[in-house]
């Protein structure tokens, strides 16, 4: 069988590094995204965020003739045999539920201009019911007697390290309602599966119903989110009780049962999927009336947002702020942030804790200084307000406190004395618990950290 030609809607974190990872493959694909800077960008071989090792693949498949980007449904739908719908789905500005007007026009978009049978299958995460109505979506509107198809493969990618994560994903799964579909949706993994085979890996496949592959998604990261938050209200509780997080974490997570990934206590998740991930799953299981079931995501939630609130708590506490009822009153002071992406690796700021925490710091009067390795850009256009710097020597030079939000390796690298030196006082919060104690103590600063012990 010849390799079906592949088109990603929707050219995103998920479906520009699919479009690039699959072309890599061997794949013959084009990208379709309605934001034509995105495509122009793209087009020029330039990855519009930070993705790393994506613009080297990119480049090579452009020059290679095998990846091409487009701003035309009539071209996307010409072209492809299979089409995978990668828009976002972010929550619904008016309540916690997923906002699907985006899946909706690409889908509608696309069905109105197929020529020949083809197969949709949905990347994007969404809530359970979404692929029926794909399906129905795809029959209104597609030409009559096309017989055009839907499929749901949820995707796992990790920001930071997406083309790993797609050219060797850990498992497949397929929603599929044909034979048709799961012969054309292995089609489209051969590459995938060719690849491990040379590698003499396995990726599981799991072929299962509509449903089931949407929820495999939303209960994965439900699943993760409480592994996050489980280790936060440890945090907590270890504060209250002087015990250290991090050696409770690393003695739990030997056994296996548990696992010692997910287990690293701080200021919490964000970014674009985790936490409207949580909030569509809630209110999808309130729909179908199985809302308690999912009541204790709600407390996951909060246990996320307290962890924010923890750190600014941290930073008034070492600062002796004065707090009322608003909560503390920094005063002007300066306080440095470091880190403003919601993880290491990535220059994506959505939902991003680190930001959430510098702009609450700017609310109750401090004077912040931001700076992030790669996410100033668009933090920037987020909180124009704050004031970013070009380093993390500017940052630090002249600030009262030091706040590290996000685990970038240059932070938990940085040298403490020579970054006492700079400071005008030696007061650190390590909101990631990724700095290293001794050092940071021996070189004279007052450190506080999630659930950690403040001593060696
Ligand atoms: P994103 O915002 O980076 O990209 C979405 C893209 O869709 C944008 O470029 C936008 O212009 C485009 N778009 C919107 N409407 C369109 C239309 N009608 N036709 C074509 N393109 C359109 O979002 P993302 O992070 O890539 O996420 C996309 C989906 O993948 C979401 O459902 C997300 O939950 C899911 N997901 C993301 C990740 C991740 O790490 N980013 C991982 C797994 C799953």
């Amino acid at each position: 069988m010849t390799l079906p030609r592949l088109t990603f809607v929707g050219t995103g974190y998920l479906g520009a590094t699919y479009a690039v990872c699959f072309a890599e493959l061997g794949y013959e694909v084009l990208g379709f995204d309605v934001d034509t800077a995105k495509i122009a960008a793209l087009s020029d071989g330039v990855v519009p965020f930070h993705e790393p090792g994506l613009g080297v693949l990119l480049r090579r498949n452009l020059a290679a003739g095998r990846l091409r980007f487009t701003t035309s449904y009539a071209e996307t739908a010409d072209f492809g045999d299979i089409h995978f719908v990668c828009v976002g789905t972010p929550q619904r500005a008016d309540d916690t539920g997923a906002d699907l007007s985006y899946v909706e026009s690409a889908v509608t978009g696309l069905a109105r201009r197929l020529t020949r049978k083809a197969l949709i299958v949905g990347k994007s995460t969404v809530p359970v019911g979404t692929a029926e109505w794909v399906q129905r979506l795809v029959d209104k509107h597609a030409p009559a007697g096309l017989g055009a198809e839907v499929a749901w493969s949820p995707e796992f990618l990790q920001e930071g390290f997406a083309v790993q994560d797609v050219l060797r994903p850990t498992r497949i799964v397929a929603g599929v309602r044909s034979d048709w579909a799961a012969t054309m949706l292995s089609a489209a993994h051969r590459g995938v599966l060719d690849l491990a085979a040379r590698e003499q890996r396995e990726v599981p496949v799991v072929v299962t119903d509509f449903a089931t592959a949407e929820l495999v998604k939303v209960a994965a990261n439900a699943f993760l989110a409480t592994k996050i938050s489980f280790i936060n209200a440890m945090a907590e509780v270890c504060e209250a009780a002087g015990a250290d997080v991090d050696q409770l974490a690393r003695a739990i997570g030997h056994d296996p049962r548990i696992g010692s990934r997910f287990l690293r206590a701080g200021a919490g998740f964000g970014g674009g999927c985790l936490p409207k991930d949580l909030r569509a799953f809630q209110a999808r299981a309130q729909e179908l009336g199985v809302g308690e079931s999912l009541r204790f995501l709600h407390e996951v939630d909060l246990i996320n947002q307290r962890s924010r609130s923890r750190v600014l708590r941290r930073a008034a506490e070492l600062l002796d702020c004065p707090t009322g009822p608003a909560g503390p009153d920094f005063g002007n002071t300066r306080v440095a942030v470091l880190g403003a992406t919601f993880k290491p690796h990535s220059d994506d700021v959505r939902d991003s804790p680190a930001l959430a925490i510098a702009a609450a710091l700017s609310a109750s009067g401090a004077d912040v200084h931001v700076y992030d390795p790669e996410g100033m850009g668009n933090a920037a256009r987020v909180h124009p307000n704050l004031i970013f710097e070009p380093g993390l020597e500017e940052a630090v030079r002249g600030s009262e406190l030091v706040c590290v939000l996000t685990e970038w390796p240059e932070f938990s690298a940085a040298d403490p004395v020579h970054l006492g030196r700079l400071a005008a006082g030696r007061l650190v919060v390590d909101g990631r618990n990724c700095l290293d104690v001794a050092a940071w103590t021996a070189a004279g600063w007052r450190y506080r950290g999630m659930g950690r012990h403040a001593e060696p």
